[in-house]
């Protein structure tokens, strides 16, 4: 980290606002043709005030001390730390490849900031809230940036998880509205959050091996949100931990009482697999459940495997070697190096399905549907197809050599009552299906 940050006590140092603004500056004008991003986190340190009121200005001032200290501990060599105001500093983070990294750098420094600090026989502690944006998706001006990082630092106030990176639509349920993450929190503590599930057949046997358990939210004046919306507002605003408890709780418990020979499959998304005590809690929803461990799937997507390799790496193993299994999801959509995929301690890889839905059509996504499943199978895998809506496309996969599909054409994520009875009369559920025929359409498609 740079010198203007340095140990030499930036909580004591004057606002440096003006030396921020330039160096800001400097850094967007260099990142420019590169490609790369610069993101900008505010912090704001509350409860400081207070400490100095009641216990003295030493005391408040070892708080932030101590604080900074732990940001510079958290932050890469090229990041820059400024106070720029009495409780208020900035981090400009240079280099950024994805807004997936901003959002858990706010996390990351959320989580070092809310640490309580033991400063002569006390324990004080600070509330943190980091509003983040990111140049030059959000502003392209040191000015401008600011403002987008000052406005997510109020939302963030509202938010539970104290951070907020900064978002441009305004309407009131897209992913960054305010209104969808007080909402999402209120579904969540209210248990109005329902669990999905979606039929994956093994494509040899025609046979269901296991069930994707999908997150469903019917908002109940603005009907059905898209999961990719709330996971994303969950993500920015710290919902994403209780989420994802919440689905895996209520995913191996239908699991336990409706399917216990399946195995179940639940999505983790990339802040919360790289949350510190991710592993602790997926281990011990195990335990709760007494599933065994060879029975849930981890989804997890590629850009979530290469936001923060070493600790994302740790993460995989350490889950790996309690007897999980882990999946790669949406594969084809970001940009894994083949080296390091072989080094991923997984078993599965899923197919995105924009390749597998128009496949039939377009030769250039069968040539990449192909490529990937001679791929899974190089390196052990085993290759599943989402996104499977007719008997075409199931039967070039089987031709190809695809081990397991998942799709309409099977089966749409449904309640556990469903699947249920899908369980009892679907020709898939029982192998009966396992000879193509089209007359098996029928019984398939009358449920969809
Ligand atoms: P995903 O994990 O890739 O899930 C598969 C998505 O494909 C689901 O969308 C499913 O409904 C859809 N799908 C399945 N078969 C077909 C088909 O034949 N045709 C078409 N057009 N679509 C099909 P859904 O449920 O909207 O979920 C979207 C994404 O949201 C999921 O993608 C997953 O990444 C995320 N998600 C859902 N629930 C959770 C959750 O509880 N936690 C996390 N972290 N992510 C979740
Ligand atoms: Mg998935
Ligand atoms: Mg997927």
């Amino acid at each position: 980290m740079s010198a203007v940050s340095t140990g030499d006590g930036v909580g004591l140092n004057p606002p440096q606002r003006a030396h921020f603004m330039q160096l800001l500056e400097r850094d967007l004008s260099t990142c420019g043709g590169s490609g790369e991003l610069v993101g900008l986190l505010v912090i704001h340190l509350s409860g400081v005030g207070r400490i100095n009121l009641e216990l003295g200005y030493g005391m408040g001032d070892a708080v932030l001390e101590q604080t900074v200290e732990r940001i510079r501990k958290a932050v890469r060599p090229d990041d820059l730390l400024v106070r720029i105001d009495g409780v208020d500093f900035a981090l400009i983070m240079p280099g950024l490849k994805n807004i997936g990294q901003i959002l858990l750098a706010s996390r990351k420094i959320a989580s070092v900031c809310a640490q309580s600090c033991q400063i002569q026989d006390q324990r004080l502690s600070t509330r943190p809230r980091v509003g983040a944006a990111l140049a030059p998706v959000h502003a392209d001006t040191a000015e401008a940036l600011l403002r987008c990082a000052d406005q997510a630092l109020v939302r963030a106030e509202q938010t539970a998880g104290g951070l907020y990176v900064f978002e441009t639509s305004a309407d009131p349920m897209t992913s960054g509205s305010l209104v969808m993450e007080r909402d999402l929190e209120a579904a969540l503590d209210n248990n109005d959050l329902d669990v999905h599930f979606q039929p994956k057949v093994d494509l040899d046997g025609g046979r269901v091996v296991g069930v994707e358990a999908l997150s469903r939210w019917q908002h109940p004046e603005r009907g059905f949100v898209r999961p990719d919306l709330f996971i994303a507002a969950a993500e920015r605003s710290g919902l994403i931990e209780p989420l994802t408890q919440w689905n895996l709780n209520a995913a191996l418990r239908s699991q336990q009482v409706g399917f216990p020979t399946l195995s179940v499959a639940v999505n983790l998304s990339t802040v919360s697999l790289n949350q510190p005590d991710v592993a602790d809690m997926i281990e011990q929803a195990v335990a709760i459940w007494g599933i065994e461990p060879a029975q849930l799937v981890l989804e997890v997507t590629e850009s979530a495997m290469i936001a923060d390799p070493p600790r994302t790496l740790a993460t995989l193993h350490r889950l790996h070697a309690h007897g999980l299994k882990l999946s790669i999801d949406d594969f084809g959509t970001g940009y894994s190096s083949l080296a390091y995929l072989s080094e991923l301690p997984v078993c599965e890889l899923k197919i995105d399905r924009s390749f597998v839905l128009n496949m039939t059509e377009h030769r250039q996504s069968e040539n990449i549907v192909h490529a990937v499943i001679d791929l899974a199978h190089n390196l052990e895998m085993t290759v599943v197809a989402e996104g499977i809506e007719d008997q075409a496309t199931l039967e070039q996969l089987r031709a190809m050599g695809c081990d397991v599909g998942q799709g309409y054409f099977f089966g749409k994520p449904m309640p556990v009552d469903e699947l249920d009875d899908w369980l009892h009369d679907s020709p898939w559920s029982t192998g009966g299906a396992a000879v193509p025929a089209g007359a098996d359409d029928k019984t398939v498609s009358a449920r969809r």
